[in-house]
């Protein structure tokens, strides 16, 4: 992949890190009938070798090669340290043993994402790209069908999934994640907070990712007026037809620029005033200039076209 990658800015503010002597507790995840007991940070978890096993060569190699010592056990069975933190391997247990009840939550599908990419559990794994993918989809009509309880913007995830994209390689996450950002009414003031991260640590926008969202949003306004609402300016003998443009145009551009290329043309409501000759024109330039804005959207991030991220994912 040639997507650039910017450093990871996390402060480690884990309580765990901070309380090295603090007593092992017990998890909820605790069968009675389990035969190991996986330790991480300060959290102890019993569970059943053979699951773990099967899901993972990596977990079932740990547990051949470890060799547990009399001390280490608790109910006779071996305690085997995990070093990740104690909630990604609660996800992770939880995931095993409940795969019922997914989809898991927002914070949980990182975390899941993370811990299963690192021990090679591929269903968990696709599990959670999958809800990622939902809400940071890589075609058009996904992203305009997306529902609004997913398509909300909030921060932290946005964050989270440039993070991830890159970690995981997962390019494909990229550029709607700096769209949902660049786009975003309170542009740029967004980038300066500090965000609790799913791994407990917390962190801010890695200054690669604010030059990017910087062009991108100068890149996107600039062309959707070109791409998507050259319609606005088009000749009308029809005196209102001309006013409703202008007065669009405006509210466009004034008093700072606005990004609307991906409502749908019914969101928008452009069409009640235009006369009936334009109409049908109007609706067809958005539509196919969406089409077009939207193939060019990871230009305007530096990044490379659709099908390349699409197949870095693969
Ligand atoms: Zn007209």
């Amino acid at each position: 992949m040639a997507t650039e990658q910017p450093p990871v800015k996390r402060n480690r503010t884990d309580a765990a890190e901070n309380e090295p002597h603090k007593s092992p507790s017990r998890s909820e995840v605790w069968y009675p009938d389990g035969n190991i007991v996986p330790l991480a940070q300060t959290t102890l978890f019993k569970v059943h070798k053979s699951i773990l096993s099967d899901n993972s060569e990596i977990l079932r190699d740990m547990f051949t090669l470890s060799q547990p010592t009399e001390e280490s056990d608790i109910e006779g069975c071996p305690v085997v340290t995990l070093f990740d933190s104690a909630l990604q391997v609660e996800h992770m247990l939880k995931a095993l043993y409940n795969r019922r009840d997914q989809p898991q939550p927002g914070a949980a599908t990182y975390a899941l994402a993370r811990i299963a990419h690192k021990y090679k559990i591929d269903h968990l794994f696709e599990d959670a790209i999958h809800r990622l993918r939902l809400r940071f989809p890589s075609t058009l009509s996904s992203f305009l069908d997306m529902p609004a309880i997913i398509s909300d913007f909030d921060e932290f995830s946005c964050l989270e999934t440039l993070l991830l994209a890159r970690e995981l390689d997962v390019p494909s996450l990229l550029p709607v994640a700096y769209l949902k950002i660049s786009a975003h009414e309170e542009f740029p003031g967004i980038l300066w907070g500090r965000f609790r991260l799913s791994d407990a640590s917390v962190g801010t926008f890695p200054e690669a990712d604010i030059k990017a969202c910087a062009l991108g949003r100068e890149r996107l306004v600039r062309n959707q007026a070109n791409i998507c609402f050259s319609w606005l300016q088009g000749a009308c003998r029809v005196q209102s037809c001309r006013d409703y443009r202008t007065k669009w145009f405006i509210r466009l551009w004034q008093p700072m620029p606005r990004f609307l290329a991906f409502l749908t043309w019914e969101d928008g409501q452009w069409e009640d005033a235009l006369c009936s000759t334009c109409r049908n024109v109007a609706k067809e330039k958005f539509i196919s200039g969406q089409q077009k804005l939207w193939e060019l959207l990871p230009s305007y991030y530096n990044l490379p076209p659709w099908e390349t991220l699409a197949e870095a994912a693969s």
